[in-house]
Protein backbone atom coordinates (compact mmCIF):
# COMPACT_ATOMS: atom_id res chain seq x y z
CA UNK A 1 0.00 0.00 0.00
CA UNK A 2 2.27 2.05 0.86
CA UNK A 3 4.65 1.08 -2.21
CA UNK A 4 1.23 2.07 -4.27
CA UNK A 5 1.23 5.40 -2.52
CA UNK A 6 4.71 6.20 -3.04
CA UNK A 7 4.95 4.87 -6.35
CA UNK A 8 1.88 7.31 -7.35
CA UNK A 9 3.92 10.28 -5.25
CA UNK A 10 7.23 9.56 -7.30
CA UNK A 11 4.82 9.57 -10.48
CA UNK A 12 2.85 12.21 -9.59
CA UNK A 13 6.26 14.63 -8.73
CA UNK A 14 7.96 12.91 -11.70
CA UNK A 15 5.19 14.29 -13.99
CA UNK A 16 5.11 17.85 -12.18
CA UNK A 17 8.84 17.75 -12.76
CA UNK A 18 8.50 17.07 -16.40
CA UNK A 19 5.59 20.02 -16.55
CA UNK A 20 7.99 22.21 -14.96
CA UNK A 21 11.13 21.27 -17.27
CA UNK A 22 7.86 21.78 -19.96
CA UNK A 23 8.22 18.29 -20.76
CA UNK A 24 5.70 15.66 -21.89
CA UNK A 25 4.71 13.42 -18.28
CA UNK A 26 5.65 10.28 -18.07
CA UNK A 27 2.27 9.01 -18.71
CA UNK A 28 2.41 10.92 -21.78
CA UNK A 29 5.06 9.52 -23.22
CA UNK A 30 3.36 6.29 -22.75
CA UNK A 31 0.53 7.17 -24.70
CA UNK A 32 2.56 8.49 -27.58
CA UNK A 33 4.43 5.41 -27.16
CA UNK A 34 1.60 3.32 -27.93
CA UNK A 35 -0.01 5.55 -30.48
CA UNK A 36 2.86 5.31 -32.49
CA UNK A 37 3.12 1.72 -32.28
CA UNK A 38 -0.26 0.87 -33.37
CA UNK A 39 0.25 3.86 -36.24
CA UNK A 40 3.33 1.19 -37.26
CA UNK A 41 1.48 -2.32 -37.34
CA UNK A 42 -1.32 -0.42 -39.25
CA UNK A 43 1.45 1.02 -40.93
CA UNK A 44 3.10 -2.60 -41.97
CA UNK A 45 -0.35 -4.23 -42.51
CA UNK A 46 -0.99 -1.20 -45.03
CA UNK A 47 2.47 -1.77 -46.71
CA UNK A 48 1.84 -5.69 -47.30
CA UNK A 49 -1.68 -4.94 -48.16
CA UNK A 50 -0.60 -2.11 -50.67
CA UNK A 51 2.63 -5.00 -52.01
CA UNK A 52 -0.10 -7.52 -52.53
CA UNK A 53 -2.72 -5.19 -54.11
CA UNK A 54 0.32 -4.09 -56.70
CA UNK A 55 1.35 -7.52 -56.71
CA UNK A 56 -1.85 -8.39 -58.21
CA UNK A 57 -2.20 -5.54 -60.60
CA UNK A 58 1.04 -6.42 -61.86
CA UNK A 59 0.23 -10.00 -62.51
CA UNK A 60 -2.39 -8.73 -65.43
CA UNK A 61 -1.54 -6.94 -68.09
CA UNK A 62 -5.13 -6.98 -69.01
CA UNK A 63 -6.63 -3.11 -68.00
CA UNK A 64 -10.06 -4.71 -67.23
CA UNK A 65 -8.73 -7.17 -64.89
CA UNK A 66 -6.10 -4.59 -63.43
CA UNK A 67 -8.83 -2.21 -62.65
CA UNK A 68 -11.27 -4.57 -61.13
CA UNK A 69 -8.21 -6.19 -58.87
CA UNK A 70 -7.31 -2.29 -57.37
CA UNK A 71 -10.68 -1.02 -56.75
CA UNK A 72 -11.89 -4.32 -55.36
CA UNK A 73 -8.39 -4.33 -52.91
CA UNK A 74 -8.46 -1.32 -52.11
CA UNK A 75 -12.35 -0.90 -51.26
CA UNK A 76 -11.34 -3.49 -49.00
CA UNK A 77 -8.30 -1.95 -47.14
CA UNK A 78 -9.74 1.36 -47.23
CA UNK A 79 -12.96 0.20 -45.82
CA UNK A 80 -15.05 3.37 -48.07
CA UNK A 81 -18.26 2.44 -49.62
CA UNK A 82 -17.08 3.04 -53.42
CA UNK A 83 -13.59 2.81 -55.02
CA UNK A 84 -13.62 3.83 -58.90
CA UNK A 85 -11.41 4.42 -61.54
CA UNK A 86 -12.23 7.54 -63.66
CA UNK A 87 -10.50 8.37 -66.85
CA UNK A 88 -10.12 11.51 -68.79
CA UNK A 89 -10.93 12.16 -72.46
CA UNK A 90 -9.33 14.34 -74.94
CA UNK A 91 -11.32 17.20 -74.31
CA UNK A 92 -10.59 16.65 -70.46
CA UNK A 93 -14.12 14.73 -69.79
CA UNK A 94 -14.14 11.49 -69.12
CA UNK A 95 -15.64 8.07 -67.71
CA UNK A 96 -15.82 5.62 -65.10
CA UNK A 97 -13.88 2.24 -66.97
CA UNK A 98 -14.26 0.61 -63.39
CA UNK A 99 -15.54 0.63 -60.01
CA UNK A 100 -16.49 -1.42 -57.15
CA UNK A 101 -18.58 -1.32 -54.31
CA UNK A 102 -19.61 -2.07 -50.55
CA UNK A 103 -22.50 -0.35 -50.11
CA UNK A 104 -25.19 -1.12 -47.60
CA UNK A 105 -27.99 -2.34 -49.08
CA UNK A 106 -30.37 0.61 -50.31
CA UNK A 107 -27.64 2.28 -52.10
CA UNK A 108 -28.54 0.64 -55.31
CA UNK A 109 -31.42 3.00 -56.10
CA UNK A 110 -28.59 5.55 -56.54
CA UNK A 111 -27.40 6.11 -59.51
CA UNK A 112 -24.33 4.52 -60.01
CA UNK A 113 -20.88 5.41 -60.88
CA UNK A 114 -20.35 2.44 -62.83
CA UNK A 115 -18.20 1.62 -66.11
CA UNK A 116 -19.15 3.66 -69.04
CA UNK A 117 -20.55 6.33 -67.38
CA UNK A 118 -19.66 10.20 -68.57
CA UNK A 119 -18.95 12.51 -66.13
CA UNK A 120 -18.17 15.74 -67.76
CA UNK A 121 -17.08 18.26 -64.47
CA UNK A 122 -16.52 21.44 -66.29
CA UNK A 123 -14.47 22.92 -64.28
CA UNK A 124 -11.89 20.52 -64.49
CA UNK A 125 -12.69 20.29 -68.15
CA UNK A 126 -11.81 24.10 -68.25
CA UNK A 127 -8.42 23.62 -65.69
CA UNK A 128 -7.70 20.71 -68.28
CA UNK A 129 -7.48 18.86 -65.16
CA UNK A 130 -7.23 20.82 -62.44
CA UNK A 131 -5.20 20.29 -59.60
CA UNK A 132 -5.07 16.88 -60.56
CA UNK A 133 -2.07 18.23 -62.97
CA UNK A 134 0.47 19.24 -60.45
CA UNK A 135 -0.01 15.51 -58.92
CA UNK A 136 -2.35 16.69 -55.90
CA UNK A 137 -5.22 14.46 -54.00
CA UNK A 138 -8.35 16.11 -53.22
CA UNK A 139 -9.71 14.81 -50.15
CA UNK A 140 -13.65 16.40 -49.04
CA UNK A 141 -14.58 14.77 -45.52
CA UNK A 142 -17.74 15.66 -46.14
CA UNK A 143 -19.29 18.07 -49.31
CA UNK A 144 -21.53 19.82 -47.30
CA UNK A 145 -18.44 21.47 -44.53
CA UNK A 146 -16.18 21.50 -47.63
CA UNK A 147 -17.20 25.09 -48.85
CA UNK A 148 -17.77 23.78 -52.69
CA UNK A 149 -19.69 25.71 -55.26
CA UNK A 150 -22.95 24.78 -55.70
CA UNK A 151 -23.17 23.06 -59.40
CA UNK A 152 -20.07 21.33 -58.02
CA UNK A 153 -22.49 19.82 -54.54
CA UNK A 154 -25.56 19.40 -57.11
CA UNK A 155 -23.34 16.74 -59.33
CA UNK A 156 -21.92 15.10 -55.74
CA UNK A 157 -25.59 14.88 -54.88
CA UNK A 158 -26.69 13.30 -57.61
CA UNK A 159 -24.38 10.28 -56.65
CA UNK A 160 -25.06 10.49 -53.05
CA UNK A 161 -21.80 11.41 -52.65
CA UNK A 162 -20.45 12.29 -48.73
CA UNK A 163 -16.91 11.93 -48.81
CA UNK A 164 -14.38 11.46 -51.43
CA UNK A 165 -10.70 11.22 -51.55
CA UNK A 166 -9.28 11.27 -55.07
CA UNK A 167 -5.77 11.06 -56.26
CA UNK A 168 -4.48 11.70 -60.34
CA UNK A 169 -3.21 8.83 -62.13
CA UNK A 170 -0.41 9.60 -64.20
CA UNK A 171 0.95 7.41 -67.34
CA UNK A 172 4.37 8.65 -68.15
CA UNK A 173 3.84 12.44 -67.97
CA UNK A 174 0.26 11.93 -68.92
CA UNK A 175 -2.38 13.11 -66.20
CA UNK A 176 -4.63 9.46 -67.48
CA UNK A 177 -7.46 9.81 -65.04
CA UNK A 178 -8.36 9.55 -61.64
CA UNK A 179 -8.59 6.98 -58.80
CA UNK A 180 -11.13 8.05 -56.44
CA UNK A 181 -12.69 6.48 -53.00
CA UNK A 182 -16.16 7.05 -51.65
CA UNK A 183 -18.07 7.27 -48.94
CA UNK A 184 -22.10 7.57 -49.39
CA UNK A 185 -23.92 7.07 -46.23
CA UNK A 186 -22.10 9.63 -43.60
CA UNK A 187 -18.82 11.71 -43.92
CA UNK A 188 -15.26 10.27 -43.33
CA UNK A 189 -12.45 11.35 -41.61
CA UNK A 190 -9.53 11.05 -44.34
CA UNK A 191 -6.24 9.87 -41.95
CA UNK A 192 -3.36 10.60 -44.07
CA UNK A 193 -2.23 7.11 -44.41
CA UNK A 194 -5.36 6.11 -46.33
CA UNK A 195 -4.66 9.30 -48.82
CA UNK A 196 -0.87 7.84 -48.95
CA UNK A 197 -2.21 4.39 -50.03
CA UNK A 198 -4.78 5.73 -52.46
CA UNK A 199 -2.01 7.81 -54.38
CA UNK A 200 0.30 4.82 -54.25
CA UNK A 201 -2.44 2.62 -55.56
CA UNK A 202 -3.08 5.45 -58.28
CA UNK A 203 0.70 5.48 -59.31
CA UNK A 204 0.70 1.63 -59.61
CA UNK A 205 -2.21 1.67 -61.95
CA UNK A 206 -0.43 4.40 -63.93
CA UNK A 207 2.58 2.41 -64.19
CA UNK A 208 -0.22 -0.54 -65.60
CA UNK A 209 -1.94 1.23 -67.33
CA UNK A 210 1.73 1.98 -68.82
CA UNK A 211 2.49 -1.02 -69.27
CA UNK A 212 -0.98 -2.34 -70.88
CA UNK A 213 -0.30 0.66 -73.00
CA UNK A 214 3.06 -0.93 -74.48
CA UNK A 215 1.81 -4.40 -74.56
CA UNK A 216 -0.90 -3.04 -76.83
CA UNK A 217 0.77 -1.31 -78.64
CA UNK A 218 3.11 -4.15 -79.52
CA UNK A 219 0.49 -6.30 -79.83
CA UNK A 220 -0.96 -4.37 -82.60
CA UNK A 221 2.85 -3.88 -84.29
CA UNK A 222 3.06 -7.63 -84.25
CA UNK A 223 -0.33 -8.11 -85.89
CA UNK A 224 0.66 -5.36 -88.09
CA UNK A 225 3.43 -7.02 -88.93
CA UNK A 226 2.08 -10.16 -89.50
CA UNK A 227 -0.63 -8.86 -91.44
CA UNK A 228 2.53 -6.68 -93.60
CA UNK A 229 4.15 -10.32 -93.78
CA UNK A 230 1.20 -12.24 -95.34
CA UNK A 231 0.41 -9.24 -97.89
CA UNK A 232 4.42 -9.23 -98.71
CA UNK A 233 3.72 -13.05 -99.24
CA UNK A 234 1.04 -12.44 -101.56
CA UNK A 235 2.82 -9.61 -103.23
CA UNK A 236 5.84 -12.42 -103.33
CA UNK A 237 3.98 -15.16 -105.19
CA UNK A 238 2.26 -12.64 -107.41
CA UNK A 239 4.59 -10.80 -108.61
CA UNK A 240 6.26 -14.65 -109.40
CA UNK A 241 3.18 -15.66 -111.07
CA UNK A 242 3.09 -12.08 -113.00
CA UNK A 243 6.56 -11.98 -114.59
CA UNK A 244 5.73 -16.07 -115.29
CA UNK A 245 2.54 -14.90 -116.48
CA UNK A 246 2.82 -14.61 -120.65
CA UNK A 247 -0.68 -14.62 -121.30
CA UNK A 248 -3.02 -11.53 -120.02
CA UNK A 249 -6.27 -12.60 -119.56
CA UNK A 250 -4.30 -14.95 -116.48
CA UNK A 251 -2.90 -12.22 -115.16
CA UNK A 252 -5.81 -10.03 -114.67
CA UNK A 253 -7.49 -13.05 -113.22
CA UNK A 254 -4.89 -13.88 -110.79
CA UNK A 255 -4.27 -10.28 -109.76
CA UNK A 256 -7.67 -9.62 -108.78
CA UNK A 257 -8.26 -12.87 -107.32
CA UNK A 258 -5.37 -12.57 -104.78
CA UNK A 259 -5.92 -9.02 -103.86
CA UNK A 260 -9.61 -8.93 -103.20
CA UNK A 261 -8.29 -12.12 -100.99
CA UNK A 262 -5.24 -10.24 -99.08
CA UNK A 263 -7.90 -6.69 -98.56
CA UNK A 264 -10.44 -8.50 -97.65
CA UNK A 265 -12.49 -6.39 -100.16
CA UNK A 266 -15.72 -6.37 -101.41
CA UNK A 267 -14.72 -6.15 -105.45
CA UNK A 268 -11.47 -5.49 -106.87
CA UNK A 269 -11.22 -5.03 -110.84
CA UNK A 270 -8.85 -3.95 -113.58
CA UNK A 271 -10.59 -1.16 -116.12
CA UNK A 272 -8.71 -0.95 -119.03
CA UNK A 273 -9.50 2.70 -121.07
CA UNK A 274 -9.96 2.77 -124.95
CA UNK A 275 -7.19 4.09 -126.20
CA UNK A 276 -8.73 5.93 -128.56
CA UNK A 277 -10.87 7.91 -125.95
CA UNK A 278 -8.85 10.53 -123.97
CA UNK A 279 -9.70 8.70 -121.46
CA UNK A 280 -13.16 8.94 -120.88
CA UNK A 281 -14.16 5.54 -122.19
CA UNK A 282 -13.64 2.08 -120.98
CA UNK A 283 -14.22 -1.23 -119.83
CA UNK A 284 -13.81 -3.24 -117.07
CA UNK A 285 -11.97 -6.49 -118.35
CA UNK A 286 -11.50 -8.67 -115.44
CA UNK A 287 -12.64 -8.47 -111.56
CA UNK A 288 -13.10 -10.34 -108.59
CA UNK A 289 -16.19 -9.52 -106.62
CA UNK A 290 -17.96 -10.44 -103.45
CA UNK A 291 -21.71 -12.53 -104.36
CA UNK A 292 -23.82 -9.79 -102.65
CA UNK A 293 -22.32 -7.14 -105.05
CA UNK A 294 -23.07 -6.42 -108.55
CA UNK A 295 -20.86 -7.69 -111.25
CA UNK A 296 -19.04 -5.26 -113.02
CA UNK A 297 -17.37 -7.37 -115.85
CA UNK A 298 -17.53 -5.44 -119.59
CA UNK A 299 -19.43 -2.80 -118.59
CA UNK A 300 -18.32 0.17 -120.72
CA UNK A 301 -17.67 3.44 -118.86
CA UNK A 302 -18.07 6.99 -120.12
CA UNK A 303 -16.83 8.93 -118.00
CA UNK A 304 -16.65 12.89 -119.54
CA UNK A 305 -15.03 14.21 -116.08
CA UNK A 306 -12.41 11.44 -115.26
CA UNK A 307 -10.54 12.74 -118.67
CA UNK A 308 -10.63 16.21 -117.39
CA UNK A 309 -10.12 15.72 -113.57
CA UNK A 310 -7.93 13.00 -112.74
CA UNK A 311 -6.24 11.41 -115.91
CA UNK A 312 -3.29 13.92 -115.44
CA UNK A 313 -2.88 12.99 -111.77
CA UNK A 314 -2.88 9.47 -112.45
CA UNK A 315 -0.34 9.75 -115.38
CA UNK A 316 1.55 11.27 -112.74
CA UNK A 317 1.22 8.04 -110.63
CA UNK A 318 -1.41 9.35 -108.13
CA UNK A 319 -3.40 7.28 -106.04
CA UNK A 320 -6.72 7.89 -105.18
CA UNK A 321 -7.57 6.70 -101.40
CA UNK A 322 -11.26 7.63 -100.35
CA UNK A 323 -12.63 6.00 -97.25
CA UNK A 324 -15.88 7.32 -97.94
CA UNK A 325 -17.18 8.44 -101.50
CA UNK A 326 -19.46 11.22 -99.65
CA UNK A 327 -17.08 12.88 -97.63
CA UNK A 328 -14.65 13.39 -100.16
CA UNK A 329 -15.73 16.34 -102.30
CA UNK A 330 -16.05 14.27 -105.15
CA UNK A 331 -17.93 16.31 -107.95
CA UNK A 332 -21.59 14.54 -108.49
CA UNK A 333 -20.92 13.11 -112.15
CA UNK A 334 -18.27 11.43 -110.41
CA UNK A 335 -20.51 10.10 -107.78
CA UNK A 336 -23.16 8.88 -110.06
CA UNK A 337 -20.51 6.48 -111.61
CA UNK A 338 -19.43 5.28 -108.02
CA UNK A 339 -22.74 5.03 -106.86
CA UNK A 340 -23.86 2.83 -110.10
CA UNK A 341 -21.38 0.45 -109.13
CA UNK A 342 -21.84 0.79 -105.22
CA UNK A 343 -19.21 1.91 -104.48
CA UNK A 344 -18.84 3.29 -101.03
CA UNK A 345 -14.95 3.49 -100.36
CA UNK A 346 -12.14 2.75 -102.49
CA UNK A 347 -8.42 3.08 -103.85
CA UNK A 348 -7.58 3.10 -107.20
CA UNK A 349 -4.11 3.05 -108.65
CA UNK A 350 -2.87 3.63 -112.11
CA UNK A 351 -1.76 0.74 -114.22
CA UNK A 352 0.94 2.00 -116.76
CA UNK A 353 2.06 0.49 -120.02
CA UNK A 354 5.21 1.96 -120.89
CA UNK A 355 4.50 5.48 -120.39
CA UNK A 356 1.09 5.52 -121.24
CA UNK A 357 -1.52 5.54 -118.92
CA UNK A 358 -3.48 1.81 -119.67
CA UNK A 359 -5.95 1.54 -116.94
CA UNK A 360 -6.67 0.88 -113.26
CA UNK A 361 -6.69 -1.35 -110.85
CA UNK A 362 -9.82 -0.45 -108.67
CA UNK A 363 -10.59 -2.07 -104.82
CA UNK A 364 -14.08 -1.32 -103.97
CA UNK A 365 -15.73 -1.61 -100.59
CA UNK A 366 -19.31 -1.57 -101.27
CA UNK A 367 -20.53 -2.46 -97.67
CA UNK A 368 -20.11 0.99 -95.96
CA UNK A 369 -16.68 3.24 -95.84
CA UNK A 370 -13.60 1.96 -94.72
CA UNK A 371 -10.53 3.42 -93.16
CA UNK A 372 -7.50 2.04 -95.57
CA UNK A 373 -4.26 1.06 -93.77
CA UNK A 374 -1.21 2.53 -95.34
CA UNK A 375 0.18 -1.31 -95.28
CA UNK A 376 -2.48 -1.87 -97.88
CA UNK A 377 -2.03 1.48 -99.71
CA UNK A 378 1.81 0.15 -100.15
CA UNK A 379 0.85 -3.28 -100.79
CA UNK A 380 -1.18 -2.09 -103.61
CA UNK A 381 1.44 0.49 -104.99
CA UNK A 382 3.83 -2.50 -104.92
CA UNK A 383 1.33 -4.51 -107.07
CA UNK A 384 0.33 -2.32 -109.58
CA UNK A 385 4.47 -1.34 -109.65
CA UNK A 386 4.85 -5.20 -110.58
CA UNK A 387 1.63 -4.98 -112.74
CA UNK A 388 2.96 -2.48 -115.05
CA UNK A 389 6.05 -4.24 -115.65
CA UNK A 390 3.89 -7.82 -116.68
CA UNK A 391 2.03 -5.18 -119.47
CA UNK A 392 5.20 -4.01 -120.77
CA UNK A 393 6.47 -7.35 -120.89
CA UNK A 394 3.53 -8.37 -122.50
CA UNK A 395 3.72 -5.82 -125.57
CA UNK A 396 7.12 -6.68 -125.77
CA UNK A 397 6.81 -10.15 -125.78
CA UNK A 398 3.62 -9.48 -128.52
CA UNK A 399 6.35 -7.47 -130.24
CA UNK A 400 8.63 -10.40 -130.14
CA UNK A 401 5.91 -13.24 -131.10
CA UNK A 402 5.23 -11.45 -134.43
CA UNK A 403 8.99 -10.38 -135.16
CA UNK A 404 9.99 -14.81 -134.29
CA UNK A 405 6.70 -15.52 -136.35
CA UNK A 406 8.04 -13.30 -139.01
CA UNK A 407 11.20 -14.67 -138.54
CA UNK A 408 9.98 -18.27 -138.25
CA UNK A 409 7.99 -17.90 -141.89
CA UNK A 410 11.19 -16.82 -143.49
CA UNK A 411 13.48 -19.60 -142.23
CA UNK A 412 10.58 -21.45 -143.54
CA UNK A 413 10.91 -20.14 -146.46
CA UNK A 414 14.71 -19.67 -146.52
CA UNK A 415 14.73 -23.89 -145.52
CA UNK A 416 12.33 -24.66 -148.14
CA UNK A 417 14.46 -22.51 -150.99
CA UNK A 418 17.68 -24.52 -149.72
CA UNK A 419 16.27 -27.77 -149.90
CA UNK A 420 14.70 -26.76 -153.64
CA UNK A 421 18.19 -25.71 -154.26
CA UNK A 422 20.22 -28.40 -152.99
CA UNK A 423 17.49 -31.32 -154.86
CA UNK A 424 18.56 -28.80 -157.62
CA UNK A 425 22.05 -28.88 -157.29
CA UNK A 426 21.54 -32.84 -157.44
CA UNK A 427 19.75 -33.46 -160.32
CA UNK A 428 19.87 -33.30 -164.16
CA UNK A 429 18.12 -30.37 -165.69
CA UNK A 430 16.94 -32.84 -168.64
CA UNK A 431 16.03 -35.90 -166.99
CA UNK A 432 15.28 -34.94 -163.78
CA UNK A 433 17.58 -37.97 -162.60
CA UNK A 434 20.33 -37.48 -160.55
CA UNK A 435 23.37 -35.73 -161.95
CA UNK A 436 27.19 -36.57 -162.29
CA UNK A 437 27.81 -34.67 -159.20
CA UNK A 438 25.01 -36.39 -157.25
CA UNK A 439 26.27 -39.48 -157.95
CA UNK A 440 29.99 -39.10 -157.04
CA UNK A 441 29.31 -37.94 -153.41
CA UNK A 442 26.57 -41.39 -153.65
CA UNK A 443 29.57 -43.53 -154.56
CA UNK A 444 32.03 -41.87 -152.68
CA UNK A 445 29.48 -42.78 -149.76
CA UNK A 446 28.44 -46.20 -150.52
CA UNK A 447 31.77 -47.15 -151.49
CA UNK A 448 33.43 -45.99 -147.70
CA UNK A 449 30.40 -48.30 -146.17
CA UNK A 450 30.58 -51.00 -148.46
CA UNK A 451 33.93 -51.33 -147.87
CA UNK A 452 33.09 -51.50 -144.12
CA UNK A 453 30.83 -53.79 -144.40
CA UNK A 454 32.45 -56.06 -147.28
CA UNK A 455 29.72 -56.17 -149.47
CA UNK A 456 29.70 -56.19 -153.23
CA UNK A 457 28.85 -52.72 -154.96
CA UNK A 458 27.78 -52.74 -158.69
CA UNK A 459 28.15 -50.76 -161.46
CA UNK A 460 26.41 -50.29 -164.65
CA UNK A 461 27.13 -47.35 -167.40
CA UNK A 462 25.30 -47.30 -170.71
CA UNK A 463 25.28 -45.63 -173.61
CA UNK A 464 23.24 -44.69 -176.25
CA UNK A 465 24.32 -46.23 -179.63
CA UNK A 466 24.31 -44.42 -182.52
CA UNK A 467 23.28 -41.18 -181.12
CA UNK A 468 25.05 -38.41 -183.07
CA UNK A 469 22.99 -40.09 -185.79
CA UNK A 470 19.91 -39.36 -184.20
CA UNK A 471 20.42 -35.50 -183.22
CA UNK A 472 21.22 -35.61 -186.50
CA UNK A 473 18.36 -37.29 -188.49
CA UNK A 474 15.37 -35.74 -185.90
CA UNK A 475 17.21 -32.94 -184.35
CA UNK A 476 18.29 -32.28 -181.01
CA UNK A 477 15.11 -31.11 -179.40
CA UNK A 478 13.95 -35.24 -180.12
CA UNK A 479 17.39 -35.76 -178.78
CA UNK A 480 16.62 -34.27 -176.05
CA UNK A 481 12.83 -36.31 -175.64
CA UNK A 482 14.48 -39.13 -176.09
CA UNK A 483 16.96 -39.06 -173.27
CA UNK A 484 14.35 -38.31 -170.91
CA UNK A 485 12.27 -41.64 -172.30
CA UNK A 486 15.55 -43.60 -172.17
CA UNK A 487 16.59 -42.30 -168.23
CA UNK A 488 12.14 -42.93 -167.06
CA UNK A 489 12.62 -46.59 -168.91
CA UNK A 490 16.21 -47.29 -167.03
CA UNK A 491 14.42 -45.46 -163.78
CA UNK A 492 11.28 -47.64 -163.26
CA UNK A 493 13.25 -50.74 -163.75
CA UNK A 494 15.42 -49.93 -159.93
CA UNK A 495 13.40 -51.21 -157.34
CA UNK A 496 15.70 -50.48 -154.08
CA UNK A 497 15.36 -47.26 -152.92
CA UNK A 498 19.56 -47.62 -152.44
CA UNK A 499 20.01 -47.80 -156.19
CA UNK A 500 20.45 -44.84 -157.85
CA UNK A 501 20.61 -43.81 -162.00
CA UNK A 502 22.07 -40.63 -162.72
CA UNK A 503 22.86 -38.75 -165.77
CA UNK A 504 26.90 -39.72 -166.44
CA UNK A 505 27.19 -36.99 -168.91
CA UNK A 506 25.95 -36.79 -172.66
CA UNK A 507 23.91 -39.59 -173.51
CA UNK A 508 25.51 -41.45 -171.25
CA UNK A 509 24.29 -42.95 -168.00
CA UNK A 510 25.12 -44.82 -164.93
CA UNK A 511 23.73 -46.97 -162.13
CA UNK A 512 25.05 -47.40 -158.58
CA UNK A 513 23.94 -50.63 -157.47
CA UNK A 514 24.86 -51.18 -153.59
CA UNK A 515 25.04 -54.59 -151.56
CA UNK A 516 24.54 -56.61 -155.52
CA UNK A 517 26.82 -58.84 -156.65
CA UNK A 518 27.54 -59.74 -160.57
CA UNK A 519 24.91 -61.73 -160.92
CA UNK A 520 22.36 -58.97 -159.72
CA UNK A 521 23.88 -56.27 -161.49
CA UNK A 522 23.58 -58.70 -164.85
CA UNK A 523 19.85 -58.93 -164.10
CA UNK A 524 19.23 -55.62 -163.84
CA UNK A 525 21.26 -54.46 -166.46
CA UNK A 526 19.27 -57.04 -168.58
CA UNK A 527 16.15 -55.32 -167.49
CA UNK A 528 17.38 -52.25 -168.46
CA UNK A 529 18.45 -53.00 -171.76
CA UNK A 530 14.99 -54.42 -171.63
CA UNK A 531 13.25 -51.49 -170.87
CA UNK A 532 14.67 -49.54 -173.41
CA UNK A 533 14.37 -51.62 -175.98
CA UNK A 534 10.89 -51.73 -175.57
CA UNK A 535 10.43 -47.68 -176.23
CA UNK A 536 10.67 -48.75 -179.57
CA UNK A 537 11.80 -45.53 -180.43
CA UNK A 538 12.46 -45.28 -183.95
CA UNK A 539 15.91 -44.70 -184.86
CA UNK A 540 16.28 -45.55 -188.60
CA UNK A 541 20.46 -45.65 -188.98
CA UNK A 542 21.77 -45.07 -192.39
CA UNK A 543 24.27 -48.28 -191.88
CA UNK A 544 21.94 -50.41 -189.64
CA UNK A 545 19.94 -53.21 -189.54
CA UNK A 546 17.89 -51.38 -186.67
CA UNK A 547 15.01 -49.72 -186.74
CA UNK A 548 14.83 -48.82 -182.62
CA UNK A 549 17.14 -47.03 -180.11
CA UNK A 550 19.12 -49.10 -178.58
CA UNK A 551 21.78 -48.67 -176.09
CA UNK A 552 24.97 -50.59 -175.02
CA UNK A 553 25.96 -51.90 -171.63
CA UNK A 554 29.15 -52.37 -169.42
CA UNK A 555 28.87 -54.39 -166.20
CA UNK A 556 31.36 -54.11 -163.22
CA UNK A 557 31.19 -55.22 -159.49
CA UNK A 558 33.25 -55.22 -156.87
CA UNK A 559 33.58 -55.73 -153.06
CA UNK A 560 35.37 -52.43 -152.05
CA UNK A 561 38.93 -52.51 -150.65
CA UNK A 562 41.39 -50.49 -149.22
CA UNK A 563 43.91 -50.93 -151.92
CA UNK A 564 41.06 -50.23 -154.69
CA UNK A 565 39.67 -47.41 -155.75
CA UNK A 566 35.73 -46.07 -156.84
CA UNK A 567 37.30 -44.64 -159.64
CA UNK A 568 39.07 -48.08 -160.71
CA UNK A 569 35.54 -49.54 -160.32
CA UNK A 570 34.07 -46.86 -163.04
CA UNK A 571 37.28 -47.52 -164.89
CA UNK A 572 36.46 -51.32 -165.50
CA UNK A 573 32.97 -50.67 -166.32
CA UNK A 574 33.79 -47.81 -168.70
CA UNK A 575 35.97 -50.57 -170.10
CA UNK A 576 33.23 -53.21 -170.61
CA UNK A 577 31.25 -49.99 -171.70
CA UNK A 578 33.48 -49.76 -174.93
CA UNK A 579 34.12 -53.69 -175.48
CA UNK A 580 30.17 -53.54 -175.56
CA UNK A 581 30.70 -50.57 -178.26
CA UNK A 582 33.43 -52.67 -180.53
CA UNK A 583 31.41 -55.98 -180.08
CA UNK A 584 28.51 -54.36 -182.51
CA UNK A 585 26.74 -52.77 -179.75
CA UNK A 586 23.34 -53.07 -178.39
CA UNK A 587 24.54 -55.75 -175.78
CA UNK A 588 26.09 -55.57 -172.31
CA UNK A 589 29.46 -56.38 -170.98
CA UNK A 590 30.24 -57.57 -167.78
CA UNK A 591 33.82 -56.32 -167.04
CA UNK A 592 35.20 -59.38 -165.22
CA UNK A 593 34.95 -61.87 -166.95
CA UNK A 594 34.07 -59.82 -169.83
CA UNK A 595 30.89 -61.74 -171.04
CA UNK A 596 29.12 -61.11 -173.95
CA UNK A 597 25.94 -60.82 -174.61
CA UNK A 598 24.87 -62.20 -177.59
CA UNK A 599 21.66 -59.98 -179.61
CA UNK A 600 18.74 -60.59 -178.79
P1 LIG B 1 28.18 -44.51 -180.40
O1 LIG B 1 27.21 -45.57 -180.78
O2 LIG B 1 29.55 -44.86 -180.65
O3 LIG B 1 27.94 -44.02 -178.98
O4 LIG B 1 27.81 -43.34 -181.37
P2 LIG B 1 27.33 -41.95 -181.00
O5 LIG B 1 26.80 -41.25 -182.16
O6 LIG B 1 26.31 -42.02 -179.88
O7 LIG B 1 28.61 -41.27 -180.54
P3 LIG B 1 28.91 -40.43 -179.33
O8 LIG B 1 28.52 -41.18 -178.08
O9 LIG B 1 30.29 -39.94 -179.42
O10 LIG B 1 27.96 -39.19 -179.56
C1 LIG B 1 27.38 -38.46 -178.54
C2 LIG B 1 26.36 -37.63 -179.12
O11 LIG B 1 25.28 -37.48 -178.21
C3 LIG B 1 26.91 -36.24 -179.39
C4 LIG B 1 25.80 -35.35 -179.16
O12 LIG B 1 25.21 -34.89 -180.30
C5 LIG B 1 24.77 -36.21 -178.43
N1 LIG B 1 24.41 -35.63 -177.23
C6 LIG B 1 25.14 -35.54 -176.08
N2 LIG B 1 24.44 -34.86 -175.13
C7 LIG B 1 23.23 -34.54 -175.71
C8 LIG B 1 22.09 -33.84 -175.20
O13 LIG B 1 22.02 -33.38 -174.09
N3 LIG B 1 21.04 -33.69 -176.07
C9 LIG B 1 21.08 -34.20 -177.35
N4 LIG B 1 20.03 -34.01 -178.13
N5 LIG B 1 22.13 -34.80 -177.80
C10 LIG B 1 23.21 -35.00 -177.00
MG1 LIG C 1 28.55 -41.32 -175.90
MG1 LIG D 1 26.55 -42.99 -178.09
Amino acid sequence: MFNKILHNITQVSADLFCKLLGQPSVSNLKTQLHEKNVQIQQLEEQERTLYRVISKIRASLELETIFRTATKESCKLLRVERIAVYRFYENWGGEFVSDFEFAEPGWDDVEPLEKNLVWNDTYIQEHQGGRYRNNETLVVSDVYSAGLSQCHLEILEQFHIRAYATAPIFVGKKLWGVLAAYQHSQPHEWNKLEIQFLSQIATQLGFAVKQAELLAQAEQKAAELHKANQQQEILFNLVAEIRGSLNLDTLFKTTVREVRKALRADRVVIFRFDPESNYTCGEFVSENVLPDYDSVIAIKVKDHCFGEKYAVAYHEGRIQVLKDVYQAGLRDCHLVVLEEFQIKAQIVVPLMKGKTLWGLLCVHQCCCSREWKTSEIQFIRQLAAQFNVALEHSKLLTQFRSQANQLAQANHALELANSQLEKLSKLDGLTNIANRRCFDEFLEREWNRLKRTGNYLSLVLFDIDYFKDYNDYYGHLAGDKCLIQVARAAKVVLKRPTDLLARYGGEEFIVLLPNTNESGAIKVTNLIHKSIEELKICHTKKNSFQDFLTVSLGVATQIPTAKSSAQELIDAADKALYKAKEQGRNRWVCAAKLQVQSDA
